[in-house]
């Protein structure tokens, strides 16, 4: 298989094909070290950018050192991975002509305070890297986090009008 690497529209670099690719067939493997979430998380604590994908639950990260590794997100994607056995695969989930770039749906999950914008492009984007549960996980976070504030702050106009009551008397 043709896979090369040049710049792309979405992001930086992306992974092209120089030839056709049936639906269903495998494109390139994720490959690289094997780490624990918690290695991984010390390891790159202050990369704005890492290759890291994640195994299973997550307990376990593949630190990407591959052709794979610079294959862009997109919410419209032409492959999908799979992991078989500790191993991932990127697979094509359409027919891809030559020339076109491979994206697979990276669904993020652990993605801290960065946004994870996508430019994708795609009609249907969802402007954001994040899986649709995480996209959801984080929205029920944002609206607890601003009820908490919410009442933090009634609570606090509440002492304020105790206090001047107290020094009215
Ligand atoms: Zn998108």
């Amino acid at each position: 298989m043709g896979l090369i690497i040049r710049s792309s529209a979405i992001h930086a670099a992306g992974c092209y094909t120089t030839t056709a690719i049936r639906k269903g067939a495998r494109v390139a493997e994720y490959t690289g070290r094997r780490l624990s979430k918690a290695e991984a998380d010390t390891a790159y604590e202050d990369s704005p950018i890492t290759y890291l994908f994640g195994l299973g639950d997550g307990s376990i990260v593949i630190d990407g050192h591959c052709t794979a590794m610079f294959i862009n997100h997109s919410c419209d994607a032409n492959c999908e991975t799979c992991e078989e056995e500790g191993r991932v695969w990127v697979t094509a989930i359409r027919n891809i002509a030559p020339g076109e770039e491979i994206t697979y749906d990276y669904c993020l999950y652990d993605g801290g305070d960065d946004e994870a914008i996508c430019n994708c492009g795609a009609k249907k984007c969802r402007g954001t890297m994040y899986s649709k549960e995480e996209i959801k996980r984080r929205k029920a976070a944002a609206k607890k986090a601003a009820l908490k504030a919410r009442k933090k702050a009634a609570k606090k106009k509440q002492l304020k009008r105790t206090t001047g009551k107290t020094v009215k008397k």
